[in-house]
């Protein structure tokens, strides 16, 4: 049988009911995994030794472990966190006065190869499982000693390429059982993957769609995300239209400021006609330099102008404040330092 991690709570509902057990007691353990950030079966001390002790053989809890913590001076934390198979992942906490907000990742490494991207030189090693998500939510709050209040998937891999996994972790992140976290508050972040947006539209709670864009010109897209090359910026518009008809939800797009890449006058005119028929807010992000990279991050000038031209044309725009950059900042570079 699979490890804990891998159920919602209704699948061990099921499960209980199942092996004859009462209901209830699987709604315990969700609340002690979920709430109470148990580590053991041991823990749970007002279930019977003997049900520790048969679900303690039979679905096992393998905690994650943090194997490196880095501090930065604004405050932001990063972790690498490994699993009991030998793999490892990344987060990071973000802390402002008024919120705490998780970046957490969905898989360990990443299929889709972007080149700007510490994670996809790193390559694809295996889907995260629902409770191995919420455990990074978990740990970044028992570390920081304060409630989460804003998720975002944007850790290392692609959401909608573990679309299963990634559900079952909103669900537990957003249900009062859980950890109570509004949808509202919860962003999902893909690179585009049609299939994922189509899903996700149907989704009833009012969960934030992020797109990776990058630029809305084809073949510098095309160089910059090679993977979603096969689903075209025209088609991916016509998704993201079919998904605002649905979802009634305004979109995020981000956007990497990349000197000479994406940051010039034809790459601008194409961001804002992608916008054109869109509710969508444009999040400009200054670019962390990785390693042996030859992207540099686009001048203040130019990004200045990005947000004056959309704002002009009537899409919000805005930079996002680059927290974290003193430790190792970029998706996938404190990971690949620390292993
Ligand atoms: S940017 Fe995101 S989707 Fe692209 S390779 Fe990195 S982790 Fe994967």
């Amino acid at each position: 049988m699979a490890e804990i991690k891998a159920y919602s709570l209704d699948e061990l509902g099921q499960l209980f009911k199942d092996k004859g057990l009462p209901q209830f007691r699987a709604k315990q353990v969700y609340q002690w995994l979920y709430q109470k950030g148990a580590c053991s079966y041991d823990e749970m001390t007002n279930l019977p030794k003997n049900l520790r002790a048969t679900l303690a053989e039979e679905l096992p809890l393998l905690p994650a472990a943090v194997i490196d913590r880095q501090v930065s001076s604004d405050g932001t934390r990063k972790y690498v966190i490994q699993f009991t198979d030998g793999t490892a992942t990344e987060m990071v906490a973000i802390p402002s006065q008024d919120r705490l907000t998780v970046c957490f990742s969905t898989q360990v490494g990443c299929a889709m190869a972007c080149s700007f991207c510490a994670t996809g030189h790193e390559g694809f090693t295996r889907n995260l499982l629902p409770g191995e998500m919420v455990e990074q939510v978990l740990i970044a709050q028992h570390d920081m000693g304060r409630r989460v209040t804003n998720l975002v998937a944007m850790g290392q891999g692609e959401p909608f390429l573990n679309y299963d996994n990634v559900r079952k972790a909103l669900t537990i992140l957003n249900s009062e059982q859980g950890l109570n976290i509004a949808a509202r508050k919860i962003t999902v972040s893909t690179c585009g993957v049609f299939a994922g947006i189509q899903k996700f539209a149907q989704e009833p709670e009012q969960f934030t769609l992020a797109v990776s864009l990058h630029s809305a010109i084809q073949k510098t897209r095309d160089e910059l995300m090679p993977k979603v090359a096969n689903q075209p910026l025209a088609e991916l518009h016509e998704v993201l239209c079919q998904y605002q008809a649905i979802s009634k939800r305004r979109i995020t797009f981000e956007y990497l400021m990349i000197s000479n890449m994406n940051d010039d006058e034809r790459n601008l005119d194409a961001l804002v006609d992608f916008c054109d028929g869109l509710s969508c807010h444009v999040n400009l992000i200054p670019l962390n330099e990785i390693d042996d990279s030859p992207f540099k991050p686009a001048s203040h000038h130019r990004v200045e102008r990005f947000i004056e031209r959309l704002q002009g044309s009537g899409t919000e725009a805005t930079l996002r404040q680059s927290r974290g950059g003193d430790i190792a900042g970029a998706c996938g570079q404190l990971k690949n330092k620390t292993l």
